[in-house]
């Protein structure tokens, strides 16, 4: 496996002409989500840079920030059958700010002011810094985001289009467990009993969505807390439901429009995120 730390050894690695340099930006402990955009990015490129990095300036909890998991070991076991392709890019904290770990100051309107950015403080200023960081740098033709973090992927389009270099953001879906769980690094944090008991997130969704247009999204939002809350420290952060281009959650839905669920729900300590695209009868 290439690994470089620096992005000048990670430019003198690229072989292929930048027209065919994949991007994707992760924190390690992967999991088959993120391998699934990886798969992507080889499958369409002949060069993959994968970065991990857990930035700081994205956690609003310090404790979330001390808990993140890492694991490089198996985050390199798990990218070997891509090796070929792969770039494997482990930069140091100075390296992508260079001034002080400190995030720049964006205005992404609504696609920013609910759910993750409401509840999150800054948080997407921290993701919109390194995200911006890592394309200045590596100037990847293409670079890849799952729609698990969907309004992240919002947020980095928008940013993308701002930042004018020629790259293209290909959004990837989001990968679930075979039980319905949404892959996330976090899931290594629940203990056995957790992790069995957050299905009822997807399932919750599964069975609202069924139902959707026929009911209000209060009504919807209330189900969703009954369903959730009902197991021990399980706690509901959010429950929205809004349009994909501005992220501005309804009360109300519209038979003519395409909308998305967007969930975020404490399991003890940990917090997890799910979405899923309402199915228009
Ligand atoms: P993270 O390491 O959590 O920052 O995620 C890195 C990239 O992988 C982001 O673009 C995420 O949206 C994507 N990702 C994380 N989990 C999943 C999943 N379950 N399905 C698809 N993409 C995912």
């Amino acid at each position: 496996m290439v690994i470089v730390h620096t992005a000048e050894e990670l430019q003198n690695k690229v072989k292929s002409k930048k027209s065919s340099l994949g991007l994707v930006p992760t924190m390690g402990a992967l999991h088959l989500g993120h391998l699934s955009l990886i798969k992507r990015a080889t499958d369409e490129n002949k060069q993959v840079v994968v970065s991990i990095y857990v930035n700081p300036t994205q956690f609003n909890r310090t404790e979330d920030l001390e808990n993140y998991p890492t694991d490089l070991t198996k985050d390199i076991d798990l990218l070997k059958p891509f090796e070929k392709k792969l770039i494997l890019y482990i930069p140091a904290h100075e390296e992508l700010y260079p001034d002080g770990i400190k995030s720049k100051k964006y205005d992404f309107g609504s696609l920013t002011a609910y759910m993750e950015g409401a509840q999150r403080p800054g948080h997407f200023d921290g993701v919109a810094t390194i995200v911006e960081a890592l394309l200045e740098k590596i100037r990847p033709s293409k670079a890849y985001f799952g729609e698990k973090d969907f309004q992240q992927l919002q947020v980095i389009k928008a940013l993308n289009q701002h930042l004018a270099l020629g790259i293209e953001i290909i959004s990837c879906p989001l990968i679930r467990e075979e039980s319905g769980l949404a892959y996330s690094s976090r899931n290594s944090l629940l203990s056995l009993e957790q992790k069995s008991n957050a299905l009822v997130i997807h399932q919750t969704l599964e069975y609202l969505n069924k139902n959707a247009y026929d009911w209000s999204v209060a009504e919807m939002e209330l189900y969703f807390k009954s369903k959730v809350e009902a197991i021990k420290d399980f706690e509901v952060d959010y429950f929205s439901i809004a349009e994909p281009s501005n992220l501005i959650p309804v009360k109300q839905l519209d038979s003519r429009k395409a909308y998305r669920m967007f969930v975020a729900v404490f399991v003890g300590k940990t917090r997890l995120i799910d979405t899923v695209e309402l199915v228009r009868k």
